[in-house]
């Protein structure tokens, strides 16, 4: 069972994108199963068709300790297994602890056990590691392979440039590695150039360039993913690719983080190019 996590900016695309990659390995007869790390509670929505999902740490605050299995997980599109884990009550709390105590419900509860016989798990996780509580799923040894979601808009780099930092942290002694960064496009000039140069300074690769196309935002008003609402359009086959890239995937690192002036010059070498 491989343990995915997937991190980037807020808004940058980790949902879609991996909902999008989890349909694409659950067409090719994967089992799969989608752990949502973000108090939005919004990482199943297009697998589940706009199921709404209770999640676990609102399940466990209205059963008490007498939950299971099938309370806190959905089957959705191409039977992927949907979880939410949900957040603390607003101002109170640690929304980190929180993934932790979901994913350690889920392990005791069986989630994860042989008999599942899970491919595949994948953590979508909220924003960058900032707060100490979102590094927790690779902190705790929870998801070993990481993936970063970025596009070659500054601030996208500069958290992707982040989240390595924390990745380095934890690598030694925790054996996470990265196994590449996504670019998302939001069709900025000479962004596939600049993602692969800036992936190949940090020690990785751009594993997959996505392209920017309003059929993701119409499979999504639809609740869902593009592999199921088009599965004929070719951005399905993007993610589909994606799907196969990580699938076949043999290159895992320890990122080497670049210094902010570095990666300044690498923005106006490139971005300021075209
Ligand atoms: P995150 O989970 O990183 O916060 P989301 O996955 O929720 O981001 O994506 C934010 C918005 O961007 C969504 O409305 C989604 O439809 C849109 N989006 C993501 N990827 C693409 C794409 N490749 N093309 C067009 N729109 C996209
Ligand atoms: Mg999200």
């Amino acid at each position: 069972m491989r343990k995915i996590a997937i991190y980037g900016k807020g808004g940058i695309g980790k949902s879609t994108t991996t909902q999008n990659t989890v349909a694409g390995l659950a067409e090719m007869g994967r089992k799969v199963m989608v752990v949502g790390c973000d108090p939005k509670a919004d990482s199943t929505r297009l697998l589940l068709g706009g199921l709404s999902q209770k999640t676990v740490l609102d399940t466990l605050r209205t059963e008490g300790e007498d939950v299971e299995l099938d309370d806190i997980r959905k089957v959705g599109f191409s039977n992927a297994i949907c979880v939410e884990s949900g957040g603390p009550e607003p101002g109170v709390g640690c929304a980190g602890r929180g993934i932790i105590t979901s994913i350690n419900l889920l392990e005791q509860l069986g989630a994860y056990a042989d008999s599942q016989k899970l491919d595949y798990v994948f953590y979508d996780v909220l924003g960058d590691v900032v707060c100490g509580g979102f590094a927790m799923p690779i902190r705790e040894g929870k998801a070993k392979e990481i993936y970063i979601v970025v596009s070659g808009e500054m601030m996208a780099m500069y958290a992707a440039n982040n989240i390595c930092k924390g990745i380095v942290k934890f690598a030694e002694g925790g054996g996470v590695r990265l196994g590449g960064v996504i670019c998302n496009s939001r069709n900025v000039d000479n962004e596939s150039e600049m993602i692969v140069k800036f992936a190949e300074k940090l020690g990785t690769q751009m594993i997959h360039f996505i392209p920017r196309e309003n059929v993701v935002q119409r499979a999504e008003i639809n609740r869902k993913t593009v592999i199921e609402y088009e599965p004929a359009n070719l951005q399905a086959d993007e993610y589909r690719t994606l799907a196969r890239k990580i699938e076949n995937n043999e290159m895992h690192v320890i990122p080497k983080p670049m210094h902010t002036d570095e990666l300044e010059k690498l923005l106006i070498d490139y971005g300021l190019a075209g």
